[in-house]
């Protein structure tokens, strides 16, 4: 996607700043991508561009059907442009890597609920997992992120500024 970004925006009704152009043509630039991706690239095109703004920019495509966001567990958030299919993800346990994978065909009995629970269900979200052929080919058994399974274990995050104990008057 080069010029078009611009054509794109307009057709979904958006307004084509710079920002969202920049934004649009990074998340263009790879099959999925963060985030703080994004953030780096956009900046070494527009030279500043606040984070803030590239969340909102990001905000305005995803809410607008111009780029989809996927978020496998334990994985930041990705984005991408393929937007026009409702494919599924492969991730590798082991180095996070992402690929596409295109909706299955033929028999897929789970992608119909068995009980809908009265909801008027309209999605099905499939996630594979396994190890990427890289992966396989080194050998690579232990995992490079946080969550080495997609079922989530204890729940705990690295984050900075965790409570401090509560127990620290005087
Ligand atoms: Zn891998
Ligand atoms: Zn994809």
């Amino acid at each position: 996607m080069t010029s078009d970004a611009a054509t794109l925006l307009r057709e979904h009704g958006v307004h084509a700043t710079g920002q969202r152009l920049a934004v649009l043509r990074a998340v263009s630039s790879s099959p999925h991508i963060t985030a703080e991706q994004v953030i780096s690239l956009a900046q070494t095109q527009l030279g500043a561009i606040s984070r803030q703004a590239v969340y909102d920019a990001l905000g305005v495509l995803v809410s607008r059907g111009i780029i989809r966001r996927i978020q496998p567990v334990g994985l930041p958030a990705l984005y991408e442009d393929r937007v026009a299919d409702n494919h599924h993800h492969v991730v590798c346990r082991i180095c996070g890597e992402v690929a596409d994978v295109d909706c299955a065909v033929g028999s897929t009995p789970c992608l119909v609920a068995a009980n809908d629970m009265g909801y008027e269900i309209d999605e099905a979200e499939v996630a594979y997992w396994g190890r990427c052929p890289t992966c396989q080919e080194l050998g690579r058994t232990s995992t490079v992120f946080d969550t080495p399974t997609p079922r989530r274990r204890n729940h705990r995050r690295a984050t900075p500024q965790q409570s401090q104990s509560t127990h620290q008057s005087n």
